[in-house]
């Protein structure tokens, strides 16, 4: 391992733990009295996989993330049938709050990268989503010191996983694809896309469910952390 480019969120930063617990807590700050909670809230879980799942809208929103929770809101309650003026904007504005006061690097997180420095590695963060959003992350946990680059979809203009993302991450670490290392969460962002490209892909699986039925995808390893990877890198 010459280069490392990592991903963000669910791989540095423990971004999903506990989405479900504060979209139940932001219903329960904003909505008005009378209004069925609990069918808001099941609306809200079938929109929101409906929303991010699909691949153009994904892309779409994912680079204005209070727009899109105050999308999937103003969706989940029209399925409700519920009229109230702002009351999506403000379960959007509440979640976003919660989120960020929430959000926590994994535990084995500044460890790995301080070794990864040590030992010189340059390192790339490469991370898709919203300018704002993950800048005010980066800053918040004080991850900038580690990577020689940042680029974030928002600001690059393009996401992972087109190539030019990659390439440009490895032109300003110097380093030929070949002798670089990708390691993410997402199968295809983070494994597939880069092994196109001649990068090793390592899939980090840190519930262990490991590769999804069928999936076509082959990292060249799996690992349950970033500090498995980092003690030993193969
Ligand atoms: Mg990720």
């Amino acid at each position: 391992m010459r280069a490392l480019l990592l991903d963000l969120d669910d791989t540095l930063l423990d971004y999903s733990g506990g989405v479900d617990a504060h979209w139940e807590a932001a219903v329960a700050a904003c909505a008005p009295p009378g209004l069925d909670r609990m069918k808001l809230l099941i609306a809200l879980a079938e929109t929101r996989r409906w929303f991010w799942d699909d691949p153009d809208r994904h892309r779409r929103e994912r680079v204005n993330m209070l727009a899109a929770w105050r999308h999937i809101a103003e969706y989940a309650l029209e399925r409700t049938g519920v009229e109230a003026d702002g009351l999506a904007e403000a379960i959007a504005h509440d979640f976003a709050a919660r989120r960020r006061d929430a959000m926590r690097l994994f535990p084995d997180t500044v460890e790995s990268l301080e070794r990864l420095r040590r030992r010189g590695i340059p390192l790339a963060l490469v991370t898709n989503g919203d300018a704002s959003q993950q800048r005010d992350k980066i800053e918040r946990h004080d991850l900038g010191r580690f990577f020689d680059v940042v680029l974030i979809e928002g600001e690059f203009g393009v996401g992972k996983p087109e190539e030019i993302v990659y390439r440009h991450a490895l032109r300003a670490l110097g380093a030929p694809p070949e002798e670089a290392w990708m390691a993410g969460d997402h199968l295809e962002f983070d494994v597939d896309a880069p092994q196109r490209l001649g990068l090793h892909g390592v899939w980090i699986d840190r519930a262990g469910h490991g590769l999804p039925a069928g999936s076509r995808v082959r990292p060249h390893r799996v690992v349950r952390s970033l500090r498995e990877l980092v003690e030993a890198p193969g």
